[in-house]
């Protein structure tokens, strides 16, 4: 019985953190960005591990507090506790296939998945789907994408770059 009820307040905590998004691109959750490792409840207080996304995005502070703010209000929460965990790193591969789709509806294109470091990196353009595009600025708006143009349908799009898992593992 107490267990079921630790489910049902894990459960409704996963629900709330489907309404945090990301700042910079606010139509996908941290869940379907795959930013969420762990969430943890041991009485009333709730510990949720997040994983940056870019170390250079400086949205972080905004993201935890959003995070507070969403979990306090499930009820049997009292407290909530968000770390930042370096390991494992986030890589692009963890975006579910829905936050994909959701960041080609917000005019991004989502990376590729398993894309080895190096190998020429083929984007469709989120509108037409034309893989036709040519790197405009590899550095956008922020450090995590980059915007690219369309010769298809003639539209500036953004991409996420790809991140992987660079290192020993
Ligand atoms: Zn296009």
């Amino acid at each position: 019985m107490i267990e079921t009820e630790h489910e049902s307040l894990l459960e409704s905590i996963h629900g709330v953190l489907k309404t945090v998004t990301d700042p910079e691109i606010d139509s996908v959750s941290v869940l379907d960005l795959g930013m969420v490792e762990n969430v943890e409840v041991e009485g009333s207080s709730a510990k949720v591990s997040v994983l940056p996304t870019f170390t250079g995005c400086p949205a972080l502070d905004i993201i935890q507090r959003d995070i507070v703010n969403a979990v306090i209000e499930v009820e049997g929460v009292d407290e909530v506790e968000v770390s930042f965990l370096s390991n494992p790193i986030w890589t692009t591969d963890r975006i579910t296939e829905l936050g994909k789709s959701q960041l080609k509806e917000f005019g991004i294109a989502p990376p590729p998945a398993n894309h080895n470091p190096g190998e020429p990196w083929e984007i469709p353009c989120p509108y037409c789907g034309s893989v036709f595009t040519t790197m405009e600025n590899l550095f956008g708006p922020t450090a995590c994408r980059c915007i690219l143009y369309c010769k298809s349908c003639k539209n500036p799009f953004e991409a996420m770059k790809p991140v992987a898992n660079i290192g020993d593992e």
